[in-house]
């Protein structure tokens, strides 16, 4: 759309707005929203009367635009909306078994997706949709989980079938991204990246057995771990074009999601070579914290706790969650086996992460081995714990996830290291400098 045409359209926004609402929009601000919805591919005339709608004004409704007047696109949608409506595509759909309050009930849950992204969603009684309908929905309403906004369908929700050309394919045109840029909730995607690790399990769908092949690609920016629902023969080493897919997240790591219906192309491996594959990307901890999770990356900070439950513990022989008083949460009272670990609350002042520090790295870090930390007496080990690692700088390598609890660093590698205090301020007034 020209410039000119944007412009007329704002006008006519206002001139709707003048005449009854009482909120004052600016002309660039509107200017601004409506080439969003442009760039996002939404008709115009449903982008005028949200803009119309959003700033106060009444929508003259007529009968074929009056179920979509009010519409939220998928990347607009926050936690906590009610009345959420929405036109989109059914990107995935499963039936799930729950019991609730000794009841058996089915439950739906999936993928929806639009011009601007995708959202997961949950119905709490039967819908009849499948994958790949155009649906209205009106009277949805969104919660958090896990920081993200997770749509709800409940007893008020109405779905409409309507013509899938409400929502044409060109929408869906992917966008091409690196790797590190891929966030949960992004639609269409395309992305270049190298297979480093690919391996196939067998899951249940709909009573069905379907393979499904997952692991983890990168490119120069980063790695993220994916999901193909259908056989692309991908081999760990090949580096592949994949158009089509969208993103998920576990735990806050990014998943890059496709199936038969996106698009796969083998490039030549020296395009992205295995040398040139970023590795363990440096970040302060309040970014990987915002971020969420993070495959790969390396983080420094300061060891502000040893938390309890560190030290020799009890495992479980067939679990291995740790025993309390001999009894695990799941096997009872068992046989444990002894283990140690380190748990860890690392902070740099503006984030923090706590992590688990397996038997190997506490080895390590303890400069003994299991066989002499196990004849050492609690007191003796904690005090031992706190003189060594308690204020010492760290620097962890490994995968972050997120859940309700904050952020988990899993270690790969562990290192303390020392402030060379020169060298430090040296940076401190290097990136002050840049500041100014
Ligand atoms: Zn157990």
């Amino acid at each position: 759309m020209s410039v000119d045409d944007l412009k007329s359209h704002v006008k006519d926004i206002l001139n709707v707005l003048s005449e009854n609402s009482e909120k004052n929009a600016s002309k660039d601000e509107l200017e601004k929203e409506l080439k969003k919805f442009m760039e996002y591919g939404v008709p115009i005339e449903q982008a005028k009367q949200t803009l119309i709608k959003k700033y106060g004004g009444s929508i003259k409704f007529n009968t074929s635009t009056s179920s979509s007047s009010e519409r939220t696109l998928i990347s607009d949608i926050e936690p906590n909306q009610y009345n959420v409506n929405m036109l989109c595509r059914v990107i995935a759909i499963n039936p799930k078994d729950i019991v609730v309050k000794g009841e058996n009930r089915k439950i739906f849950y999936g993928i929806l997706g639009d011009e601007s992204g995708t959202i997961p969603f949950t119905a709490w009684s039967e819908i009849d949709v499948q994958k790949g309908d155009v649906i209205e929905v009106s009277n949805a309403y969104t919660r958090e989980w896990q920081g993200a906004a997770q749509l709800n369908f409940g007893d008020r929700v109405s779905i409409k079938k309507t013509e899938s050309d409400k929502l044409p394919e060109a929408a869906f045109e992917p966008k091409i991204y690196n790797v590190c840029d891929l966030r949960s909730g992004l639609g269409s995607v395309e992305v270049s990246a190298r297979i480093i690790e690919v391996n196939s399990r067998d899951v249940t769908v709909n009573g069905e057995v379907k393979k499904v092949f997952s692991g983890i690609i990168g490119d120069e920016t980063g790695k993220a771990q994916f999901t193909s629902w259908h056989d692309w023969k991908l081999k760990s080493g090949d580096v592949v074009n994949i158009s089509g897919g969208y993103v998920k997240s576990w735990k806050g790591i990014p998943q890059l999601t496709f199936d038969e219906k996106a698009s796969v192309k083998k490039l030549d491996k020296n395009k992205i070579p295995k040398e040139k594959i970023s590795k363990a990307n440096k970040m302060s901890l309040h970014v990987l914290v915002e971020k969420r999770g993070m495959l790969d990356v390396e983080v420094e900070g300061t060891i502000i706790e040893i938390r309890s439950g560190s030290g020799l513990i009890m495992r479980c022989p067939e679990c291995n969650r740790a025993l309390r008083d001999n009894e695990c949460n799941i096997h009872g009272s068992v046989e444990g086996k002894l283990d140690l670990r380190i748990k860890l609350v690392v902070d740099d002042g503006f984030g923090a992460v706590s992590s688990a520090i397996n038997r190997d790295l506490s080895e390590e870090l303890l400069g003994k081995k299991f066989d002499e930390i196990k004849e050492m007496d609690e007191t003796s080990l904690n005090d031992e714990m706190n003189k060594l690692l308690f204020t010492k700088k760290i620097r962890l390598q490994g995968n972050a996830l997120s859940d309700e609890f904050g952020t988990t660093f899993i270690s790969k590698n562990v290192e303390l290291f020392e402030v060379d205090v020169e060298k430090e301020s040296a940076r401190l007034t290097e990136e002050l400098e840049g500041l100014l």
